[in-house]
């Protein structure tokens, strides 16, 4: 996969007193009280951008939907009131324009506009000539391709301060997330758009405010750029996602406890340690391809004995039983059983592939 970006097109504009890049505030501006309240207490700890929702995208109707154009003017005054940048979702062009008049600084795109390209199409048009930067929420449904074409998307529209934010992934079966975070999409987007910042939504992957500590700082061990968290001077009584906004106070102990790491050291010692590792590891690495093309070969072979007595390439109880076997040794070898399943599944389905250009060759 490859993308249109070049990295050096994009500009690093995430700036902040705080230990990390931090933008927070609520998920819905519900009143001048509410909004100013909270911008008070998230100033207090340094926060330099102040988020408020006034288009709500909710997922059944009869609920809260953002208080619409007459909240966008509270929380850009309130922001400014209080030495902030104020940002919006926005959802099309009408959104553009309205937020633009008032003054916002920042925009971003959520989750359910990310999925669709007539959407984002939409928003990029209206961002043309415009110089504001643009955050692009991760869709709803795990597909990279998706996020990296609205960020395309509104590059193209000629906008350069952009970030991605990763906010997890919807799913059928609830787990301990509200969405889970699927963290190895958002690092393959790092892996592809090397320059681009990537902030984690913590507030959305958990739902709930007691993983947010435990999300916060994986997102830090993992080099993202910042965090985006919803905040609320009284969650008791928020409009929407109440569950998941933290007080003022509740972040600032949060930034506090927040380790940064290091993305490199110049301690001779530890680098030459890592090149050891790092070696030791690489020659495993070529083992395991080895072992796999061995394996590759006898599965060609299984696949020509099958074509010539007339047999099935796919056979249930032969599946199974390498399911269970590899899931118990994996165990006593102390694999994760997420990983050896991965692993069975991914070859799995390479031996059926081999063996079915088998059978087709004449
Ligand atoms: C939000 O940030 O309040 C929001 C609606 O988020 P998402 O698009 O991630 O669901
Ligand atoms: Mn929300």
């Amino acid at each position: 996969m490859t993308t249109s970006i070049k990295s050096d097109q994009l500009n690093s504009w995430l700036d902040s007193n705080l230990k990390t890049f931090i933008i927070a505030g609520p998920c819905s501006v519900e009143s001048e009280e509410q909004i100013n309240k909270t911008a008070e207490g998230l100033a207090a700890i340094q926060v330099p951008v102040l988020r408020g929702g006034i288009w709500k995208p909710r997922t059944r109707p009869g609920s809260f939907t953002g208080l619409g154009n007459v909240g966008i003017q509270w929380l850009a005054d309130a922001a400014r009131a209080h030495g902030m940048k104020s940002a919006v979702e926005v959802a099309n062009a009408k959104h553009v324009e309205d937020c633009l008049k008032a003054g916002i600084d920042i925009f971003w795109i959520g989750a359910r506009s990310t999925v669709s390209p007539f959407v984002v199409q939409e928003i990029a048009d209206a961002l043309k000539g415009v110089d504001i930067p643009v955050m692009v929420k991760n869709p709803i449904n795990p597909d990279i391709e998706l996020w990296i074409g609205a960020i395309e998307r509104i590059h193209n529209a000629g906008i350069n301060k952009i970030a991605a934010i990763h906010r997890g992934f919807s799913q059928y079966e609830k787990n301990t997330y509200r969405n889970t975070p699927n963290w190895n999409i958002p690092l393959e987007l790092k892996r592809l758009i090397p320059n681009l910042p990537v902030i984690c939504d913590p507030s959305h992957i958990c739902g709930s405010i007691e993983l947010i500590p435990h999300v916060s700082q994986k997102a830090m061990d993992l080099n993202f750029d910042g965090l985006m968290l919803e905040a609320h001077y009284d969650p008791r009584f928020a409009m929407s996602d109440k569950d998941q906004q933290l007080t003022p106070l509740a972040l600032s102990e949060l930034i506090e406890t927040l380790i940064i790491r290091n993305t490199d050291s110049q301690n001779v010692e530890f680098k030459d340690q890592l090149i050891r590792l790092r070696k030791a590891i690489d020659k495993i690495d070529y083992e395991v391809l080895e072992l796999l093309a061995s394996r590759s070969k006898l599965v060609n072979e299984i696949g020509l004995y099958k074509k010539e007595n007339n047999i099935t390439i796919f056979q249930p109880e032969r599946w199974s039983e390498i399911v269970n076997t590899r899931k118990k040794y994996g165990k006593e070898i102390h694999l994760s059983e997420e990983m050896i399943l991965d692993l069975v599944k991914l070859i799995h389905r390479e031996s059926i592939s081999v063996q079915t250009k088998v059978m087709q060759d004449e």
